[in-house]
């Protein structure tokens, strides 16, 4: 093969449920922008979910998948920082650095951050401009496997969610949901010395994993009785920190109910759109609950993320059931939707 092949294999969501393998023109590289090519892709529950039932932020037909790591193929005009043949690990987003949100440091809410994101890592090669470039791309070392590397951008956005929680190591803290995201939360609790994180959730497979990555206990999901459980692991109290990671109102709601006098909880799920929760507005003022619930990564996250993949303080390869090749993508998608795994690893 040529080092420049001109045509590349990439997946194309077509319609919920249809993919497509394409082959196309590997994309040129913009100025300050590079072209990866993706040494693995990660499947992620917002695939998922476009996979099954399109997505607002994915008109289709589109490329897709935005969890990756790879070596960089082409540089474009200007690109300093790299050059071809390093290998990188990198988010699919960046903030613009000037707007409002991100003159103030919260530059998750970047005007434009949604609107510039690329997807198209379940591809051969990947197109990254320069405002991510800039921001989020970063050298792989080679200590790091490509699959660990590609855990990034969700473990940015959990740490961006810890990031205003004081947590400290003797607090009992309850994640809802043993997904991905849950079992991220478990690993960086995990990485911060929490010693008492309890997991709620189904799926024996799930369980084990999150025992796995940091849990100390495992829950059966069981609304009714789980308040009264957390309480007698907690001494009456209930717990100093939720992590709801489900997305379903009435989670959140139960959330609420599992925190202590003092305590916080972190709504981390987004619910779909149009739907509202009920919180009790004594348990929140008078027992002085905090409430968070945040979107997105900062640049700031981002860093954080990679020291922690970088650390291998735990072994963040639990979280990757297993492989498949590009042009199995929809297998990978069906068997996620049948749970009993966390992400696959697709590799071109
Ligand atoms: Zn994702
Ligand atoms: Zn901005």
């Amino acid at each position: 093969m040529p080092t420049h092949p001109s045509l590349m294999r990439a997946n194309v969501l077509v319609e919920p449920g249809v993919i497509e393998m394409r082959t196309m023109p590997i994309p040129d590289p913009e100025p300050g922008g590079v072209v990866v090519k993706v040494a693995t892709a990660l499947t992620c529950g917002t695939d998922l979910k476009a996979f099954l039932r399109g997505h607002p932020k994915f008109p289709m037909p589109t490329l897709f998948g935005h969890e990756f790591a790879g070596v960089i193929a082409k540089v474009g005009r200007d690109v300093t920082r790299f050059k071809e043949g390093d290998r990188v690990m990198s988010t699919h987003s960046a903030p613009c650095g000037t707007c409002y949100y991100c003159r103030r440091g919260q530059e998750n809410l970047c005007d434009t951050i949604m609107s510039t994101m690329v997807l198209g890592a379940y591809a051969e090669y990947i197109r990254i401009p320069a405002r991510i470039v800039r921001q989020n791309m970063y050298p792989k070392p080679e200590h790091v496997p490509y699959r660990e590397a590609a855990l990034m951008e969700p473990l940015a956005c959990v740490v961006h969610g810890l990031e205003h929680v004081s947590v400290r190591e003797d607090d009992t803290v309850v994640i809802l949901g043993n997904g991905a995201i849950a079992l991220l939360h478990v690993a960086a609790l995990k990485t911060r010395g929490v010693a008492t994180i309890i997991v709620v959730g189904r799926r024996a497979y799930r369980q084990k994993i999150a025992q796995a990555v940091g849990a100390s206990h495992t829950l059966e999901f069981e609304a009714e009785s789980l308040p009264a459980h957390i309480r007698d692991l907690t001494d009456g109290r209930g717990a100093d920190l939720v992590v709801e990671c489900t997305g379903q109102p009435h989670i959140w709601e139960l959330s609420v109910q599992l925190a202590r006098r003092g305590g916080t909880v972190v709504l981390f799920g987004g619910c779909q759109r149009g739907t509202t929760v009920t919180f009790d507005t004594e348990r929140i003022h008078y027992d002085e609950i905090t409430i968070r619930s945040p979107f997105h990564m900062t640049p700031r996250a981002v860093r954080q993320a990679r020291q922690m993949l970088l650390e291998r303080r735990v072994d963040w390869g639990h979280l990757i059931t297993a492989d498949y090749p590009l042009d199995r993508l929809g297998e990978a998608l069906d068997q996620l939707q049948r749970g009993d795994c966390i992400k696959f690893a697709i590799v071109p």
